[in-house]
This record gives structure tokens, C-alpha cells and sequence, in this order.
């Protein structure tokens, strides 16, 4: 039977690469069945809401979903649709892999590394307030528990040990915030004790930063709290090109979502040049994780192999290919193609 798979096509370019992501997954053979849902600024306007109820009911039933970028206001208006959804879902765990294409100019030419990010708390779930009348002081509570430590340290662990990953470096900054960060960081120095066949190695987020652009193959897997996660997982999808190849996944007990990491990129949305790979590879991942892993490494093999060729690349990778003809191009090679990869979620 069909594995149900909710679909956000999102806001922007989101339509555009989900778009040319599905194609690429029913090329591949995956035995899926789309359940259109909506979310994000175009599901604001149109419902009143930006992440209305049947959405997230729709989730909750295919408890899987692939989902474009979503419209997020700055500094003021309705709270972030995406934020929502993983906090509404606890999709507690973000996990960004990020590996070098060939054929893509980089100063590095062998980074694989993954980042796993706590998702549900830290500075992004805290409550935030004016403290004074004239809305010129405000603060934030952020807050960090032992629970949900030590379920993404374990979650990070378990990911290093089904891919064969001989490291994990956990990121913090407990020399300063000593107590939030201080919970974070021995948790995971807890949970090492438990893996004795993976190194653990502690960074400070500053160094980490520093790291990361220096001597990026020095890193396997990355467990860190929420706002260093999101910051260094931008960094990091830098390194091998840019946010148009990054991909990640938010997972929970009962749910997982499955994006591109870029935004709406209303500078280039409708102009059918965004590049899909993002949304490609976030479907791999998808399907990764609904079992179809062949299926998965075929579409990953290529995506490599039409980005090295340099045919058929979008203009931000140099190329002069639309969306669909990128994405045309990896439902044509994805026929004949031999998977490499062996990556597990
Ligand atoms: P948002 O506010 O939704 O986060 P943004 O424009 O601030 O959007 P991004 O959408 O992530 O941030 O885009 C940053 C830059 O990267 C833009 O110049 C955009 O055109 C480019 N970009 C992002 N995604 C892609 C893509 N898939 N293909 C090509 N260029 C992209």
C-alpha cells in the first residue's frame, strides 16, 4: 500500500522545488501518496491562520511530511508557522547532513559531516517580554532541561553509530552559561560512557565557528542546542555550496518533516531558477526514513551526478538550467543510476 506523505509546498520558491521533488521521487519508484496541505503566509492570507488545524491533522495521520519554506515575519506579526509546527508536533531533533559535491567550487573538498540540533527548547521556546512601559527593555527566559539533553545527545550517538561515524563533538558554551549549558554538556558526557566505540570530543561554540571554517573534515557529527544548531547548520551547508544543496529533517516519536533549509528566496521565486536539490535530497531523506532506502541512495547518486556533470545546474551553482530541467535531468539519470551512498537516518 501507498505510504501517505503529507505535502507543504510553502511560500516563495517553496512550490517551485517541492514541485520538482515530487517528480524526482515518483521517477524513482517510491510507492507514495501525496496529501496536499497548507501552511506559511499564502495559508495566512487564504485561512486566517498559518498553520491551520486539517494541517496539522494531515500530519498527524501520515505522520510524515515534505514540506517547502515557509514565509516567516521579522521582528513582528503571527508567529513562525514552522516553529509552530515543531513545537505542536515535538519534533524534538533537527538533523542537517552536509556532504561536498563534486563539480560544486568550494575551498574544501571533503567535508561529511551532520548536525544534529535540539529543536524543542533553549533560547527559541522561551517566553519573551518587555520589561519596561515604553518597550525599550526586553528580556527572554530560556531554559534547558536534563530530559531533553540527553534525548538529542542519544539521538546524536545513535545516528554517529548507524553510519559508521567514529565521532561526536558536542557544542556549548558552558563556560559562560554555566548552568544551561552546563546541563547540556554533561549529558552528553554522560551518554559517551554508554557508546565506547565513538570518540567525544566537547567544543565551545566560538571555536566550533572557527573549526567549521578552518578544518571543516575534522567533524563526523555535531550535537548542539538550539540557536548554535541553527546558526553553525547555515554555516556549515555554506561550505558546500550553499543553501540551495542543504536539506534537513525534523523528527519526533510521532512524526517527522523533511525541508530544504532555505528560505522563500523572494528574489528569485517564480522565476523557475531555484535550485531543487535541497528539496531533492530532503526527499531522499524521506523516503530514507519510510524504508525505502534504495529508492533514496538511487536519487542521491544523481543528484552528485548531475552536479558534477555541470550540464544541467541552476544559476547560483553556475549553470544556466531551470528548475525542471535540473530536476528533469536526475529523473533521467535516476533510471540507470547505481547507488553509492549507504547513509542511514
Ligand atoms: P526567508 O526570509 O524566507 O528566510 P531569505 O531570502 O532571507 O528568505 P533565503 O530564502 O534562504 O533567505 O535566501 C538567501 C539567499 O539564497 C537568496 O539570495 C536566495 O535567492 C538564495 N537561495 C536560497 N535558496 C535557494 C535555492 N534553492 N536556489 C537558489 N538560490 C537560493
Amino acid at each position: 500500500m501507498a505510504t501517505p506523505v503529507t505535502v507543504i509546498r510553502g511560500d516563495g520558491i517553496g512550490p517551485e522545488v517541492i514541485d520538482a521533488a515530487m517528480r524526482v521521487l515518483e521517477s524513482s519508484g517510491a510507492d507514495l501518496a501525496w496529501e496536499p496541505a497548507e501552511a506559511g503566509a499564502a495559508a495566512n492570507i487564504k485561512m486566517g491562520d498559518a498553520l491551520p488545524d486539517e494541517t496539522l491533522r494531515s500530519i498527524r495521520r501520515s505522520r510524515i511530511c515534505l514540506k517547502g519554506p515557509l514565509e516567516m515575519p521579522i521582528a513582528s506579526g503571527y508567529q513562525s508557522a514552522t516553529a509552530r509546527l515543531t513545537a505542536e508536533l515535538d519534533l524534538y531533533a533537527n538533523l542537517r547532513p552536509v556532504r561536498s559535491y563534486s563539480g560544486v567550487e568550494t575551498p574544501f573538498r571533503d567535508v561529511d559531516l551532520a548536525i544534529v540540533r535540539e529543536n524543542s527548547e533553549g533560547e527559541y521556546a522561551g517566553v519573551e517580554r518587555y520589561v519596561d512601559h515604553d518597550g525599550e527593555v526586553a528580556e527572554r527566559v530560556s531554559t534547558t532541561t536534563l530530559a531533553a539533553s540527553q534525548r538529542i545527545v542519544r539521538y546524536a550517538f545513535d545516528y554517529a553509530a548507524r553510519n559508521r561515524r567514529r565521532k561526536v563533538t558536542l557544542v556549548h558554551k558552558a563556560n559562560i552559561l554555566k548552568l544551561t549549558s552546563g546541563i547540556f554538556l554533561q549529558a552528553g558526557r554522560d551518554m559517551a560512557k554508554h557508546y565506547s566505540g565513538i570518540e567525544f570530543e566537547e567544543m565551545i561554540v566560538d571555536n566550533a565557528a572557527l573549526q567549521l571554517v578552518m578544518n571543516p573534515p575534522r567533524f563526523r557529527v555535531i550535537v548542539t542546542s538550539n540557536l548554535f544548531g541553527d546558526i553553525l547548520s547555515e554555516l556549515a551547508a555554506g561550505l558546500v555550496g550553499g543553501l540551495g544543496l542543504a536539506a534537513g529533517m525534523n523528527i519526533g516519536e510521532d512524526a517527522a518533516v523533511f525541508e530544504p533549509i532555505h528560505g522563500t528566496a523572494a528574489d528569485i521565486a517564480g522565476k523557475g531558477i531555484a535550485n531543487p536539490t535541497a528539496a531533492i535530497v530532503a526527499g531522499a531523506m524521506l523516503l530514507r526514513h519510510t524504508g525505502e532506502a534504495e529508492a533514496a541512495d538511487r536519487i542521491d547518486s544523481a543528484v552528485r551526478l548531475v552536479i558534477a556533470e555541470r550540464k544541467h545546474v541552476t544559476p547560483d551553482l553556475g549553470g544556466h538550467a531551470s528548475t525542471e530541467e535540473f530536476a528533469d535531468r536526475v529523473a533521467s539519470v535516476l533510471r540507470t543510476v547505481r547507488s553509492e551512498s549507504t547513509s542511514r537516518l
